[in-house]
């Protein structure tokens, strides 16, 4: 993880940073923000950037021994604890090497890791979850060992409002007087349900929601949502990457079954149904109707691409099912004419074509293509 993966953010990136360079990084600092902010993903560029061994003015390197390490979250001196089911203490070596292999799986594939992510990776749904006194005695023992590769060890505590009374008091001389070289990185989703005794120990990073545009351009650039839909759905997502994500899925879903249940009406020249559905076109914002057209633009263009190249592009399993089997479908001559009918048909609209005529002129070209088939 480096800094520049995680958008916007850029006064706590530069304090981060500056911290470094000046020999002052907290020897605990803790994280605060809401589900799907970017205060995991700052702690984490941060701590690839301490370890990072050949590190610029402005981000870790991603290229080293190091930054690879941290990216697999298999790094010897960077220790993860994070709410878990309490294990009787003969269990606990066990129940913690599976659970960390839960983890990294977990936060390898989402750079923006909540506890409902968390429940439903490992089936937690009826644990009480926590972080143990069995996982303070483990973080005590982490802290006493010497660093690997003697350079800085560093523990997250993902999650530290799981601590209850007792698991916390058991780490708070640790907390407040660690071993050189020995860091923690709390990072906390409920700053107002942490323990006194901890917050008092450790510095706060207070991470801001994501603002709507910073959402929108990760979306673009990373996920390679088309810019109208990215638009909409940084919206929806109150600051929140995880719920953009989530809102991302469900427009897909809906805008899918849509677009799917169009081409079902016009293979089978179902007029009335086609009729029916030209009025409610007719009915839409301006926007969602172009939207509408835009997203099956999109589909049939990575069908044309899925003859040739993997597509990606953050379609879900149906959506690439759907790709494939249209791109087979038809024969590329009637894919391109479909292509060129859609792109058509929003031209038009921008020219203030009447949208429902343009709907039902659209359905009937497509019927007569797909009976020529
Ligand atoms: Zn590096």
């Amino acid at each position: 993880m480096r800094f520049e993966d995680i958008p916007g953010h850029s006064d706590i990136k530069e304090y981060l940073i500056s911290a470094h360079r000046n020999n002052r990084i907290a020897h605990a600092q803790l994280f605060s923000g809401i589900p799907g902010s970017a205060n995991f993903p700052l702690a984490l560029a941060f701590a690839t950037y301490i370890l990072c061994k050949n590190k610029s003015d402005q981000d870790a390197c991603g290229e080293c021994e190091n930054c690879k390490r941290i990216n697999k979250l298999i790094h010897p001196d960077i220790h993860f604890f994070y709410p878990k089911p309490s294990a009787k203490p003969k269990d606990y070596d066990k129940a913690f090497s599976d659970s960390l292999k839960k983890w990294r799986e977990l936060a390898t594939q989402n750079y923006f890791p909540e506890l409902s992510d968390w429940i439903s990776i490992n089936g937690f749904e009826s644990k009480n979850l926590l972080i143990s006194k069995e996982d303070s005695k483990q973080i005590i023992k982490t802290v006493s060992m010497k660093s690997f590769e003697g350079d800085f060890k560093i523990l997250f505590i993902w999650y530290p409002e799981f601590m209850n009374p007792s698991s916390a008091n058991a780490i708070l001389k640790v907390l407040e007087e660690p071993p050189t070289n020995t860091i923690y990185f709390l990072v906390t989703y409920a700053y107002e349900n942490l323990l006194t005794t901890i917050t008092s120990r450790t510095q706060l990073i207070s991470v801001p929601p994501f603002r709507d545009e910073e959402i929108e351009s990760y979306l673009v650039d990373k996920k390679e949502v088309p810019q109208e839909k990215a638009r909409k759905v940084a919206h929806l997502a109150n600051g929140s990457m995880s719920k953009a994500f989530q809102e991302l899925e469900s427009i897909g879903e809906i805008a899918y079954q849509e677009f799917q249940e169009w081409m079902r009406c016009c293979f089978k020249r179902n007029y009335t149904e086609l009729a029916k559905q030209s009025e409610g076109f007719g009915q839409r914002s301006r926007s969602d109707q172009r939207n509408q057209l835009e997203y099956g633009l999109a589909l049939v263009r990575e069908s044309l691409r899925s003859t040739s190249t993997d597509v990606t592009g953050g379609h879900n399993e149906e959506e690439m099912k759907f790709i494939s089997n249209f791109g087979s479908a038809n024969s590329l001559e009637s894919m391109e004419q479909i292509h060129l009918l859609l792109s058509n048909a929003i031209s038009n609209l921008e020219r203030n074509a009447n949208p429902r005529i343009t709907f039902m002129n659209l359905s009937l070209s497509f019927c007569n293509l797909f009976r020529r088939r």
